[in-house]
């Protein structure tokens, strides 16, 4: 399903099995996750220099020839010689490419993967719930740890990502304090299922001031209430790789040693130490599934909000 320039539907399109270079994998795409980031692709707001393109960056595929399973993220290569590069901040590569956007990604049958990027996934995780761990997993569990010792954390937004990383906050014994749309009660009762210990809207106070808040939802609006609601010194995240404007705000939201950062990509260290954690948490995926012909239906749905949790495809 290749994408052929912004804001055009993806196109069903067959290409021959695609041939992989010295290193790189020759993958049967088994299941691969659909995330805001395709959206912002789709959209322009991020940008494909070079269409067309196959998008999906949470590619769970089986290795040609051998039937380990490997998962595929969106840091597909890094230079390995830059400033970046060489101190364990490979996320900021300026040459960086990235899956689904540089590199030909899984929203398809088969996918060629460079083999030092992708990650072994654990025996007992099926397919589809592996795939939302390889970026909304990823990408928010990097989040998480620029909170650092936070205990009360507030998510803004409780998606496909949020979904994820309140099992893996619960289970670090931190509070999560989830903020949805004002009145998406079936959000919020989802968001307490998955161990918050509180949700409400995003127009509702924090009920206890907050040492740390993940801005999940592209909606810069939510920037200064997010740090409205952290106490001094607390800190404010934006995990995602793009957000609406940010309003105005006055310097006493940030007074007090408030620190408002945003999170780019991943690190290979961030996808092992995820993995490593997903069985012992258990992490439970939330998934709805769509065949590959269906791929913009899913885009859809996740633009409209019409499932919790994750959306994967199955070719
Ligand atoms: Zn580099
Ligand atoms: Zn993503």
């Amino acid at each position: 399903m290749v994408f052929e320039g912004v804001g055009k539907p993806l196109r069903l399109v067959e290409h021959a099995t695609p041939e992989p270079a010295a290193g790189e994998l020759l993958l049967r795409v088994r299941a691969c996750g659909v995330c805001r980031t395709d959206l912002h692709l789709h959209d322009g707001e991020v940008e494909i220099a070079d269409p067309p393109r196959v998008l999906g960056h949470q590619i769970v595929g089986e290795v040609e020839g051998d039937e380990r399973r490997v998962g595929v993220p969106w840091l597909g290569w890094t230079c390995g010689e830059c400033m970046y590069c060489t101190s364990g901040r490979e996320n900021l590569c300026e040459r960086a490419r990235f899956t689904g956007r540089d590199i030909d990604g899984g929203f398809a049958e088969w996918s060629i993967a460079d083999g030092r990027y992708c990650f072994p996934i654990p025996e007992g995780l099926a397919d589809e719930d592996a795939a939302p761990l390889l970026c909304a997993g990823l990408i928010g569990y990097r989040s998480l740890r620029m909170c650092g010792e936070a205990r009360r954390i507030g998510f803004y937004g409780f998606g496909a990502a949020a979904h994820i990383l309140c099992q893996v906050a619960a289970w670090q014994e931190r509070e999560v304090y989830a903020f949805t749309w004002p009145g998406d009660r079936g959000t919020q009762s989802f968001a307490r299922d998955r161990g918050a210990v509180w949700a409400g809207g995003s127009d509702e106070p924090a009920p206890e001031a907050l040492d740390a808040a993940i801005v999940f939802a592209p909606d810069g609006s939510l920037v200064p209430t997010a740090l409205r609601a952290v106490r001094p010194g607390g800190v404010v995240v934006c995990g995602g790789i793009h957000m609406s404007e940010i309003p105005a705000f006055s310097y006493d939201d940030l007074w007090g040693e408030r620190v408002l950062r945003s999170v780019a990509n991943l690190t290979r260290r961030d996808g092992d130490e995820l993995l490593e954690l997903a069985p012992r948490v258990p992490i439970e995926t939330s998934v709805t599934t769509y065949p590959l012909e269906r791929v913009n239906e899913a885009l859809e749905d996740l633009r409209e909000g019409r499932f919790d949790g994750a959306a994967v495809i199955i070719p």
